[in-house]
């Protein structure tokens, strides 16, 4: 490792400099700006922030909720979240999934219960025509690390229909029914999850319908709870 980082220097994945923060794939400054994002959204008591998705929006009822590390700009280029996103999703490298994975599982500590029982790990899938795409499904690859740095078991508890629709290009109620009608379990862990907590990640929440749609199908299932968490919320841009 010494020797590989001596023939290629780490650089920072948002500026490109010759230099890395202990831990991060940011150089010191740029990770002095993701610390800065991410204490904006932890609460003055060390609470750490929660978008909660609702099925109507209309009527504003809550169903359940997310914590999150980072609020997300889609238009802010000059951000290190808008680079760890993009990175995580196009660019994926190891760096990227094991710093998520760190935060992650560092926030996941404050809020999940000492011990939860039967607790498994999994993430939203990517669509399968992405991963063809891209080569991976990037947030698998961040449940598998984040799973083992919480000691708990991962395991690919859903599955995306080829047909699903990429939900950013999607109203908020066409998202949920494309979330509910292209997400289902794995035949090989539905009959495992009765009395489980799940610990359900996704990179990005906006109105929460892929969540929503996977915390019903675990809850019809018997789990006990869902604990959602992602990386960043963003709010909907209405056009
Ligand atoms: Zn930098």
């Amino acid at each position: 490792m010494a020797l590989l980082d001596w023939l290629y220097p780490p650089s920072c994945v948002f500026c490109g400099k010759m230099e890395t923060a202990k831990g991060s794939p940011f150089c010191t400054v740029c990770h002095a700006k993701w610390e800065m994002a991410r204490r904006e959204c932890v609460t003055a008591a060390g609470g750490q922030p929660v978008a909660y998705y609702r099925h109507d929006a209309a009527r504003g009822e809550y169903y359940g909720s997310a914590v999150y590390l980072v609020n997300y700009d889609p238009g802010d280029e000059d951000s290190p979240v808008y680079k760890l996103l993009g990175g995580l999703k196009y660019h994926t490298t190891r760096r990227l999934t094991d710093f998520a994975a760190k935060e992650l599982a560092a926030m996941l500590r404050q809020v999940m219960p000492a011990n939860p029982a039967c607790a498994v790990v999994t993430q939203i899938p990517r669509l399968p025509l992405s991963v063809q795409r891209y080569g991976c499904d990037h947030m698998k690859l961040v449940a598998v690390e984040t799973a083992a740095m919480l000691g708990i078991p991962y395991q690919p508890l859903l599955e995306r229909s080829g047909d699903a629709l990429e939900q950013k290009r999607l109203s908020a109620d066409k998202r949920m029914v494309n979330a509910l009608n292209t997400t289902r379990l794995s035949k090989k862990y539905a009959g495992q999850l009765i009395g489980r907590t799940v610990i359900l990640l996704d990179d990005l929440i906006t109105t929460g319908a892929s969540l929503h749609a996977a915390a019903e199908l675990f809850i019809g299932a018997g789990a006990f709870q869902v604990i959602a968490a992602t990386l960043a919320h963003t709010e909907r841009r209405l056009k």
